[in-house]
């Protein structure tokens, strides 16, 4: 399966980048991140670039083709610079529609 496939097949996953897919007996496992440099502060709105950290979240619980996939999403809190700004760091926000996933965080 080619990964322009993908995003076609998994139209929730056009924002971000794939960058690995592994298939087991356990269904397809993929990994992905935002395909954005740069992330909007929640709290001042403005853009922010420089990475505090990375962690991973783990979405399950959809099928493709009735094999079952877990997608390991790769995401970023980012500081803000903005002087003055309550927020300092703060998570992305990737969207996903996470009706059919359930979201776990993992580590
Ligand atoms: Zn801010």
């Amino acid at each position: 399966m080619r990964l322009a496939d993908l995003t076609v097949l998994l139209p929730h996953l056009a924002g971000v980048v794939v960058q690995r897919i592994e298939r087991s007996a356990a269904g397809l496992r993929i990994w992905a991140q935002s395909r954005a440099g740069r992330a909007a502060c929640g709290r001042c709105g403005r853009s922010a670039g420089r990475v505090h950290s990375r962690y991973e979240r783990r979405l399950t619980d959809a099928a493709l083709a009735g094999e079952p996939v877990e997608i390991r999403l790769r995401v970023r809190r980012f500081f803000c610079d903005t002087p003055l700004c309550p927020a300092h760091t703060f998570v992305e926000q990737i969207a996903l529609p996470l009706v059919a996933w359930r979201l776990e965080l993992e580590g």
